[in-house]
Order: C-alpha cells, then structure tokens, then sequence
C-alpha cells in the first residue's frame, strides 16, 4: 500500500532579486504512520523549507514547487488553497522553535485551543473549552481548569512550548511536523519535551517529521533518519544505520561534531570546516565537494564534475562517489577517532 506521507522527487525554488535559489532540489523520502523520520542539517540545508512545502506554506508568487507530495496518495501540491486550509491544524500540523510566532499575545491560550478545535469541528465553545482544558492537561501543564485561560506571556518558555503542542494536536492530527521545537529551551526542559512528544505519539499514533540540527535530538526521537546538505538528501537509513554506520563524509564530519552519544562526553569536537554553501550558485557535482576531505580520494574531479547519486536499497544508502572498501576504511578511522 502507499506510504502515509510520500515526498517524490521534490524541488523547491524560490526566485529573488539575485537569481533563483534552488532551496532543495530532488528530495525524495517516505513517512509511516506512527514513525517519527528525523530530519537533520546546518541551517540553510532546505530541512525547514521542505516542510513548510508539505504545509503548503510559500508564497505561490516567488516559488516554483515540482514534484509530489503524497498525503495518503494525494497530492498535497497540486491541492487547493481551500483543501490545504482543511488539512492544515487537522489532518496536519506543525510545531516549532518559538512558540510565541503561533500563539496570538491578544488571546487566552484556552481561547485560541478552543478556536482551532472549532474551526475543524465545529463544537460549541463549551465542549471546544473543556476540549482546551483535557489538551492542556495531556501535556502536562499543571491545574490546566486555571491556566487556561491565562495569556501566552504568563506562561514560561518550556510551558508555551507545551501549550504550542496541545493546539497542534488538539485535532488529533495524523501527521505533526516539528521543526527544532526545542531549540530554545534548556536541557531539562528539552528532554521534558521529547518525552511528552513519544508519549503522545504512542497514544494517537501520529507520524512526525522532526526538523533539528541536533543528532543527540535525532538519536533521542527518530525511526529512519534523512541528511539534509545543500538541498539534497545525502543520506538515508534507520537510524541505527546512519548514527551507528554512517557512509557519507558530510554525515562523519556532523557526528564528529557532537559529543559522542554513549562514549565520554570530553570527546575533542571537530566541526566540519567551511561553512554551508549559497544555493544561489551551489557547487557543480557534489555540493559538499568544496568542504570534503576525501574528493582527492576518488580522483579524476568527479566530485566536482558528476552528481552522486543516491541510490537506496530498503531505504538505506548515501549520495557519494567513494567506492564500499574507501568508505569502509575512511568510516573505520572517523569511527577510530570518537
Ligand atoms: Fe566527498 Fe566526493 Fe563523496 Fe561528495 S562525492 S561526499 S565530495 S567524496
Ligand atoms: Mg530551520
């Protein structure tokens, strides 16, 4: 049967006063009900962009959007504003970094609960406030009868972020996209979050994008695992396979930037040199070829000539030129590193 969510071969451009930015181009990845697919890489790599694509949030005017995007094989680009304006905050919603952009200052945070649950049920306001009140306390904000009808500003970050989720599910969505929603809180906080979000997937079996640039947060949450560099994918697998037997040099450069995930923590990080390129005028082949260390090792200036394709077998595979024996041997010695 189809995937819940499939995106085939999506290219998302946005035209700008300097050129056409080429803000992902040719991505392509599968998401199962109750599966949580972690999207990971540097700001700039296309991961939020591509979400806001399945919420049907850009401007029509300066984007060109190709390809599918199949919500139980329907095709969410060629859908109608007034179709994507049903699904979003229903079938979908999303979730993210600051929750002070989605929640309204004006109104009590049970008041714009009860006003989403309306607008997709069409509930009376008493039933959508107890609705608010059940929501509030499934995400565990204390004396929630009370709270709600507090205002946005009398709530603390990690609260917000909470009330931020209770209105994104108050529909009981079937797909939630969480971009870096807990980015800005602190660690304890953070790990709050996380629990709460696998708890509630548990429960309604919901699936999740979750957008971060943080592999311990993917290595918390995520199923499979899709590396995001430059528009592209670079990488795809469980996550099991892309943590613990990465394949691309992009994927070894950003796990040799983080604290290794059981070993000691006091492992020398060493981030990627370069930063991530402009996509205005990306990189010919390989996008990563200017910063990859190991472009010498496949020879001939391929990876600046010929893009690598990213060929998956049961999902798994990476985008690169290096042959299986040099990428079994350069993996070795990363991995000899951490
Ligand atoms: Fe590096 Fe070449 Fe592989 Fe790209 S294709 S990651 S430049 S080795
Ligand atoms: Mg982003």
């Amino acid at each position: 049967s189809d995937p819940f969510l499939a995106v085939r071969d999506l290219r998302v451009h946005f035209s700008t006063e300097d050129g056409t930015v080429k803000a992902v181009d040719g991505l392509s990845f599968e998401v199962e009900r109750g599966r949580t697919l972690g999207i990971v890489g540097e700001s700039g790599s296309g991961k939020s962009v591509t979400n806001l694509s399945i919420l049907g949030l850009h401007d029509p005017r300066h984007t060109t959007m190709d390809g599918q995007i199949l919500l139980e094989g329907k095709d969410l680009l060629t859908a109608s504003e007034r179709e994507l304006e049903r699904l979003r905050g229903n079938k979908m919603s999303m979730i993210f970094q600051d929750a002070l952009a989605s929640l309204s200052p004006y109104h009590t945070i049970g008041k714009q609960i009860s006003e989403t649950y309306r607008k997709h049920t069409g509930a009376s306001k008493k039933e959508a406030r107890a609705r608010a009140v059940e929501m509030l306390r499934r995400v565990g904000i204390p004396q929630p009868d009370v709270r709600v009808d507090d205002y946005p500003h009398q709530f603390s970050g990690g609260m917000r972020q909470r009330a931020m989720i209770a209105m994104a599910l108050v529909c009981d969505p079937e797909l939630l996209i969480a971009d870096e929603p807990t980015t800005a809180l602190d660690v304890t906080v953070q790990a709050q979050i996380m629990d709460l979000l696998k708890d509630l997937q548990q429960e309604t079996g919901t699936a999740i994008v979750f957008i971060t640039h943080d592999l311990g947060v993917i290595a918390d949450i995520a199923d499979e695992v899709l590396v995001m560099y430059a528009g592209r994918c670079v990488e795809r697998g469980t996550k099991k396979d892309v943590l613990n037997d990465p394949q691309h040099p992009y994927t070894w450069g950003l796990l040799g930037s983080m604290p290794s995930l059981d070993g000691p923590v006091d492992v020398p990080l060493s981030p990627i040199p370069g930063t991530p390129p402009s996509l205005l005028n990306p990189p010919s082949g390989c996008r990563f070829h200017p910063r990859c260390a190991f472009a010498e090792q496949v020879g001939g200036g391929r990876c600046a000539t010929e893009r690598p394709p990213l060929d998956l077998v049961a999902g798994r595979g990476a985008a690169c030129h290096l042959t299986e024996a040099q990428r079994v041997e350069f993996s070795a010695d990363f991995t000899g590193t951490r």
